[in-house]
């Protein structure tokens, strides 16, 4: 059994999608898993949507028809207009019109996994009617009834054992007779069966969820780049592919920052050594990266960039109250705010983290234990296997607030790249 993952990017648009379609009927020639994101930029429209309707804006109606029309207009041009996928559609839009007229709940987190997951449900709907249509086999089932977690709204944590054991009994009991199935990534359900989500680009995880769960014998994530590049391309023209890399390569690549797959991919199938592949769907013949056990004897230098970062100086605000490193990390972990960079003095510590939303409160906080000093808007650049000329490449000309270098790794914070 192999796993394959779309991304928005592959079905944002009629053409993409029929290319999936191509892709799937050339290449699911096996029993194979199809896991789908949301269309195009759908989740960012259902955030802005959810965001009216917490806040009780009037945006809420045109927030809520530009997604009802987005997906109309694909339905149009992909469908014969008899077909029954108008009204699978219009019954998902009367039930989120539904919730939309109801108070919000005071949880503005469990607000935001019953709407925005909506994305991922009409994707799928429509995906599954469109390969139907030109003649595939294939089952649609819903993902919230196999891959359980518990109620952290917004980035949910995987129930491992009952998740393992669901998708294995829905999975199980459908493949034999039709051996192309299609679900949701992204989305899961907790245990009193509210819809939950396992944060931004979750998908990638939730098809190596599923190759966990099914011992897979491979994982293949779709995108519009040929693969795994050595830095962004869109930041560094002199990006390069990379035909191989290792699991706990791209681990840390993925955790500098990369934006190549969701941070969580890695570990389940790592534990299984399962291949996972990333290939483009804008030229699916091409080989694409491998991720495996086994990496390069010698890797290039990968750069990775986080922007948006702050970095502060804390020291304590009087001699009775020490340096408390676990105090630091409590008050962080509370504000879900992971930190990047740490370095300290005897009386500073010195740290990088995301902005986030909650960084008034985080502020608030840390002010009561330290004086705070801090800068925000930077980037944190991090270079992997780092050498002499992609260090002075990288400094030329800009403004450095922090420089640290191993063997290894090769970090700096620049205020701007
Ligand atoms: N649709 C979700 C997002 O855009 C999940 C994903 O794409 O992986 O964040
Ligand atoms: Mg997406």
């Amino acid at each position: 059994m192999q796993v394959f993952k779309f991304g928005g990017a592959s079905i944002a648009n009629i053409d993409r999608i029929k290319n999936v379609a191509k892709i799937i009927t050339e290449k699911a020639t096996s029993p194979t898993i199809i896991v789908v994101s949301a269309m195009g930029k759908m989740t960012n429209a259902l955030e802005k949507l959810n965001a009216a309707y917490v806040s009780k804006s009037e945006k809420i109606n045109e927030d809520f028809q530009y997604i009802k029309d987005f997906h109309y207009q694909l339905v149009d041009a992909l469908f014969e207009s008899s077909h029954q996928i108008r009204e699978v559609l219009n019954d998902h839009f009367v039930e989120m019109e539904w919730l939309l007229e109801e108070e919000p709940n005071p949880n503005i987190d469990y607000c935001y996994d019953q709407i925005v997951s909506m994305g991922e449900i009409l994707s799928t709907k429509i995906v599954f009617h469109y390969l139907q249509s030109e003649g595939l086999s294939i089952k649609w089932l819903d993902v919230r009834d196999m891959i359980r977690t518990d109620n952290q709204y917004r980035s949910a944590g995987v129930d491992w054992d009952a998740t393992t054991k669901a998708i294995k009994h829905n999975i199980g009991k459908n493949i034999e007779n039709l051996p192309l199935i299609i679900t949701q990534g992204f989305i899961a359900g907790s245990s009193e069966n509210f819809t939950t989500t396992l944060g931004r680009e979750g998908s990638d995880f939730t098809a190596s969820i599923f190759a966990y769960a099914l011992d897979a014998s491979s994982v293949t994530v779709w995108k519009d780049v040929p693969g795994i590049m050595t830095a962004d391309p869109s930041l560094f023209d002199d990006a390069r592919f990379i035909p191989s890399l290792s699991y706990t390569e791209i681990l840390e690549m993925a955790d500098a920052g990369a934006k190549v797959l969701h941070p969580k991919t890695m570990r389940p199938i790592q534990d299984k050594s399962i291949p996972l592949h990333v290939k483009s769907f804008l030229d699916p013949d091409t080989k694409g990266t491998l991720i495996s056990d086994q990496g390069p004897a010698d890797y290039p230098p990968l750069i990775m960039c986080k922007t948006q970062q702050v970095y502060m100086n804390l020291s304590p605000s009087s001699f009775d109250k020490p340096l408390h490193f676990d105090m630091l990390f409590e008050i962080f972990k509370r504000y879900n705010t992971s930190i990047n960079h740490i370095q300290r003095s005897a009386i500073n510590i010195y740290v990088c983290f995301d902005e986030n939303r909650q960084f008034d409160a985080l502020l608030g906080e840390l002010s009561q234990w330290f004086n705070c000093q801090h800068q925000k808007g930077l980037t944190l650049v991090n270079i992997r296997h780092p050498n002499e000329a992609t260090i002075l490449k990288m400094i030329d000309g800009k403004e450095t607030l922090l420089e640290q270098k191993s063997k290894q790794v090769y970090k700096a914070i620049f205020k701007s790249l």
